[in-house]
Order: structure tokens, then C-alpha cells, then sequence
């Protein structure tokens, strides 16, 4: 579990940098039927709204990422996943800047949490899941846009 200290230390950083985060339902083809696989949760951030910014060296999109990465790192950890718990994938995109249209083209970073299972573990296991991922990363200041 993360420490009361931890918590505000990624409070403040998460404002700073702007944190929100994206979801994508992971769908798989079989014998015609389609079904989730997995959750892929995106943080993204960025440290400046020059639209002018983009700078794959810079070293503070480095450390936004550096941020980014501790979070997704502490998402498997926080929710205390047991029996039943999907594989946990990190991707962190290093090297690579995203131009959003959402944020008016301002150059961002962002980091890929994957979630996934091999097996359904049922509907209410997927709504959970993502239920305790929103409300953790909600506790962050980091909300789902
Ligand atoms: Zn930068």
C-alpha cells in the first residue's frame, strides 16, 4: 500500500503535470465471438503547454515520464491483486511524444498500463477491476477523460 507521504508527493505531481488517464477495452477474436481480454489504462502528462514542444531529449518530459512509470508501477501493487489477478504490462513509449488533439495539440508523454487475463473471469470481474483502478487513481487527483 502506498504511504500517506507517497500519496501527496504523487498529489502534487500529478497537478503539476496535468495526469489524466484513458481507457481501452482489449477485445480478442474467437470462432466469431469477441471478448475482453484486458483493460489498457493510459497516463498521460505534460510539463509545458508549448505547442511548439516537441523534443523526444528534453529532460523534463523524461522525468514526467519517470512520474508516469512510478505510478503505473504502484496501480498492481495498490490494488492487491490475488487469485485471479491479470498479468500487469508496462509500457512506458520512451522516447516518443504524443501530440493530443484533446489537449489542443500540446505535446504530452504517457505511459501504458495493461491489465489482462487469459480466461474470463466474468463480468463482474472485469467492472470490479476497473472500478478499483478508477477509485485509486481517482485517490491520485488523476481522473479519466
Ligand atoms: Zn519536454
Amino acid at each position: 500500500m502506498a504511504t500517506p507521504a507517497l500519496n501527496s508527493t504523487v498529489q502534487s505531481l500529478v497537478s503539476e503535470y496535468g495526469v489524466f488517464w484513458q481507457f481501452w477495452p482489449q477485445f480478442e477474436q474467437t470462432h466469431g465471438e469477441r471478448r475482453l481480454v484486458g483493460f489498457e489504462v493510459e497516463l498521460i502528462g505534460s510539463h509545458t503547454s508549448d505547442l511548439n514542444h516537441v523534443d523526444p531529449a528534453c529532460p523534463r518530459c523524461r522525468n514526467v515520464r519517470a512520474v508516469l512509470l512510478s505510478i503505473a508501477n504502484l496501480v498492481p501493487v495498490d490494488l492487491a491483486l490475488g487469485v485471479n489477478s491479470p498479468a500487469c504490462n508496462i509500457d512506458s513509449h520512451s522516447g516518443e511524444i504524443l501530440c493530443l488533439p484533446a489537449l489542443g495539440n500540446r505535446s504530452a508523454v504517457w505511459v501504458s498500463l495493461y491489465l489482462s487475463w487469459s480466461q474470463s473471469n466474468g463480468q463482474s470481474f472485469e467492472t470490479d477491476l476497473l472500478t478499483k483502478v478508477r477509485t485509486l487513481l481517482s485517490k491520485w487527483g488523476i481522473h479519466q477523460r
